[in-house]
């Protein structure tokens, strides 16, 4: 496998940042993963926005011009022969000496891009029994819309759910709202057919596979409504699922000890993601 690196295509096991970066030091960098469908990327231009946006919530400027960015996804899939799976790509302030204040201007960001194939039929399976969810009190900072690498209550967390025989976290807030997923969105659905998902405004990363869903879910005269709903509702819903960029729709068949449903995936969860695909934007 092949990585690229500030300039440089190399071999992965090669790859590496300096250990003054910081990225490495102080997570102050942010990131995006982007679905690789038969050759395509999808939804990149919306992928691309969040980076840029998040980037400038930090003050980090672009590594390089957008377009030049997209030609660097490109190459890193092509050298590694990916057709199906993802790109990785992360931007730090860059390598300085180690100092919490920003190093000077004009210190050249970091920009690493990794690819890996995904096998899409494990993905199928894993949604055909769907998973199980544990919830936690969220414990992150309140900056969770920007997309910074600074994971590690994710990491606890989403460990923690492994632990006790679950795929990932719900997070909940302080008055019992759930948040998002540990590396995900968080839906349910309604007795009345009601998608529910809670606001980008507050708690939550606003996904790019969320914000596509929604598109899909009116176009086909789908109920969205965007508000927080508690992990109580979520456990008595007809049905819940998350999305993200590699597991698309992921549905929901147990909240902590409470099944969903018949605990098999919901009809809509089902629908919603065999129809993913037609309505994302497809970039080659
Ligand atoms: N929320 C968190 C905390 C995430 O880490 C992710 C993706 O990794 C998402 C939501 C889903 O975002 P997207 O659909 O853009 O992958």
């Amino acid at each position: 496998r092949i990585a690229y690196v500030n300039g440089v295509y190399v071999p992965l096991r090669d790859a590496s940042v300096h250990v003054e970066d910081r990225g490495f030091q102080f997570a102050d960098s942010v990131y995006e993963v982007c679905e690789v469908r038969d050759g395509a990327l999808v939804d990149e231009t919306r992928h691309m926005g969040r980076l840029k946006r998040s980037l400038s919530e930090l003050s980090i400027r672009m590594p390089m011009a957008e377009n030049a960015l997209k030609v660097v996804l490109r190459e890193t899939l092509r050298r590694n022969r990916v057709v199906n799976g993802m790109v990785y790509f992360q931007v730090s302030r860059g390598a300085a000496k180690r100092d919490f204040l920003f190093p000077s201007p004009d210190t050249p960001p970091t920009l690493v891009v990794i690819a890996r194939s995904l096998d899409r039929a494990k993905g199928d399976a894993g949604a055909a029994s769907g998973i199980a969810v544990i919830t936690l009190p969220d414990n992150r900072w309140e900056r969770v819309d920007i997309k910074s690498t600074g994971l590690l209550p994710n990491v606890l967390a989403k460990q923690k759910a492994r632990q006790q025989g679950a795929k990932e976290v719900w997070f909940f807030d302080e008055q019992g709202y759930v948040t998002e997923g540990g590396s995900s969105n968080a839906w349910i659905v309604t007795a009345e057919n009601t998608l529910l998902t809670r606001p980008a405004e507050s708690g939550i990363l606003r996904g790019i596979t969320r914000t596509t869903l929604m598109d899909l879910a009116r176009r086909d005269n789908m109920v969205v409504t965007e508000r927080a709903f508690t992990v109580a509702e979520a456990k008595a819903a007809k049905e819940a699922f998350v999305t993200s960029a590699t597991n698309v729709v992921m549905p929901v068949v147990k909240i902590d000890d409470t099944v969903i449903g018949d605990g098999t995936p919901g009809a809509l969860a089902r629908k919603l993601r065999a129809h993913f695909h037609s309505v994302a934007e497809h970039s080659v």
